[in-house]
């Protein structure tokens, strides 16, 4: 009898990794444990970059930030019930902050979670996950491993990015299947964000209102950095000569030293400004929603708006002038509108902006230039905006209350997505998760400018950068507390609530993993340290001692915080 040839067989581990892969998935973030953890080692065999963290929350921001910087969805892979819940966060910070993720989870056996039979770490992951992301799948079959990554892909990166969820089950890994037909089950995906143009009409009601403007400003925000049309941006700035300021993390996109930046000039700019193009940037509470007294007189706006996602025309105030479009595309014809017939903007405007801009960056200058100890917040920050200067190609990494607002005010970027802080939510927790992305994404040094209480959420990750050996400095404001190192309990019993540890050694950590740890206490010593760590590449974490007194309540957004009316004494 003739020898029958055994057909040739994979699975669900191997049909995911290969839909990963077909799809140009080169890194992972994750969490090993049930029943993913033969899932990772596979998937490291096959060449994907497996970078394992010690809290699936870092894990995620770490896939949220890289799907920011590379527009195409990060992966954080997770087990089921506690380690989804904690990949969880950032798959909702990433949906708030249009980064495309998707988080991949592990689940338990569906017929005993539905019946809530109480299973091994049982939950319904993917109702959970629905109302917090912007699309949730499952996939229960082998063959539909394929389709289940494709959906996944396609809905986290067209139209608005955003978070998406995909729920792999345990007993759908060791599915099996005929190689041939698995292989004929996976879908490469695309055009996978397919290019939008706006109407022609709305491109002409946009710009004629530009032209009609006497003191035009342009807003600069994160959607505009993600859409990576650096070049097309800067033309449409320089070209039409009006004066733009950028949101946090569109820093950078052009130069803050640009003759046309207004940011050292931003109240003045939002007050008097009569037409505003929003490039990219939401009219949330970071703009104060378009409205009140920041913006100046009611009724005295127009604005152009420029998003990929209709629904968010209107959401606080008349946009008079809506461009539903990607920014690449949208930018494009609005260049083409910027011909022989462009008025130029009135010179009053501009040089009513330049001088207030000198008044405020000299006044700024004589904070920073100061080498006391202890250190404040604007001594320290003087050294490390001298660091980005000379290292522009470097990674800013920034969460904190007065760590963050004073930094993104002092530290000039010079590079498009060169700035990454706590974003749409103003989230504490980003800090390692980004850094570490940042540095295996783009492969450059990353500076990591950490309040000490912002870096408590994620700092064992320290342990992970030395693992991997990763060009991250990290700097902690160590002011011995939130806000500041000085709360007392009024009682006597207790620390105050805001306070830790004083004169805490942060870099005593960083040494128990290999890193190298530094302790400065002058704005010259920082300097030097930080020159070191980003010309050695190593694992670095340089203790910065900030006065205890220095710093305000919640920064620059104090006003935020409720007040009682009845406080006792
Ligand atoms: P910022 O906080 O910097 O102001 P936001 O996150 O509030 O920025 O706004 C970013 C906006 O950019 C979102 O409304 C999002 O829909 C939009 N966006 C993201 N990517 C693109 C793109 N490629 N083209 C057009 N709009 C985009
Ligand atoms: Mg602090």
């Amino acid at each position: 009898a003739a020898v029958q040839a055994e057909p040739e067989l994979t699975d669900g581990f191997h049909l995911v990794i290969d839909a990963l892969k077909l799809n140009g998935i080169e890194t992972i973030y994750g969490v090993p444990g049930i029943p993913i953890t033969d899932l990772g080692r596979m998937c490291q065999a096959e060449g994907i970059r497996v970078i394992s963290f010690r809290h699936e929350q870092n894990a995620g921001n770490a896939a949220a930030i890289a799907g920011f910087l590379t527009k195409k969805p990060g992966i954080c892979l997770t087990v089921s019930a506690p380690g989804f819940l904690n990949g969880l966060t950032a798959l909702a910070n990433a949906t708030t902050n249009c980064f495309p993720m998707i988080l991949i989870s592990g689940s338990s056996e569906r017929e005993i979670v539905d019946l809530q039979q109480g299973d091994y770490e049982e939950m319904d992951q993917l109702a959970i996950a629905k109302p917090l992301c912007k699309a949730a799948f499952r996939v229960l079959h082998a063959e539909d491993i394929g389709i289940g990554v494709a959906r996944a892909i396609r809905a986290a990166v067209s139209g608005r990015p955003g978070g998406v969820y995909l729920d792999l089950p345990a007993k759908l890994f060791g599915q099996v299947l005929d190689a041939a037909k698995g292989e004929a089950s996976l879908v490469k995906v695309i055009d996978a964000a397919p290019e939008q143009i706006p109407a022609p009409s709305a491109v002409k009601r946009a710009l004629d209102l530009l032209k009609s403007a006497k003191k035009p400003l342009i807003i600069l925000g994160k959607g505009a950095a993600y859409a990576q049309a650096d070049d097309d941006i800067r033309e449409l700035v320089e070209r039409s000569g009006i004066p733009y300021i950028p949101m946090s993390m569109a820093k950078g996109l052009l130069p803050d030293n640009h003759p046309l930046s207004a940011g050292a000039a931003r109240s003045t700019v939002l007050k008097d400004s009569d037409v505003v193009l929003l490039l990219g940037a939401r009219l949330n509470w970071l703009l104060s929603h378009g409205k009140g007294k920041q913006w100046g007189e009611p009724g005295s706006k127009k604005f152009i708006q420029v998003d990929i996602e209709p629904r968010e025309m209107d959401s606080n105030v008349e946009i008079a002038a809506p461009l539903v479009g990607d920014i690449g595309s949208v930018v494009k014809v609005l260049l083409a509108g910027i011909d022989s017939s462009w008025p130029g903007v009135p010179s009053d405007w501009t040089s009513t902006i330049n001088a207030k801009k000198e008044a405020n960056i000299s006044k700024m200058a004589a904070k920073l230039g100061k080498n006391a100890s202890p250190m404040d917040f604007h001594g320290a920050l003087g050294a490390l905006k001298q660091v980005i200067k000379e290292r522009p190609d470097a990674i800013l990494v920034n969460e904190g209350a007065n760590t963050l607002d004073l930094a993104r005010g002092v530290i000039d970027m010079y590079q498009p997505r060169k700035r990454l802080d706590v974003g749409t939510w103003g989230v504490m927790g980003i800090g390692m998760g980004f850094a570490i992305a940042a540095a295996v994404e783009t492969g450059k040094p990353v500076l990591a400018v950490e309040g000490d209480s912002a870096f408590g959420f994620s700092g064992m990750e320290v342990e992970t950068i030395c693992r991997y050996n990763l060009p991250v400095c990290i700097v902690i404001f160590n002011n011995n507390g939130i806000y500041r190192g000085t709360d007392v309990d009024p009682t006597g019993r207790d620390p105050g609530t805001t306070v830790f540890v004083p004169g805490s050694r942060y870099d005593k950590m960083m040494e128990a993993f290999g890193g190298v740890g530094v302790n400065v206490t002058t704005p010259d010593e920082l300097k030097r340290a930080v020159d070191a760590a980003m010309d050695s590449g190593k694992p670095t974490l340089i203790n910065a001692e900030i006065d205890p007194e220095a710093g305000s309540e919640s920064g620059n957004i104090g006003s935020l915080n409720p007040q009682s009316v009845v406080k006792k004494k």
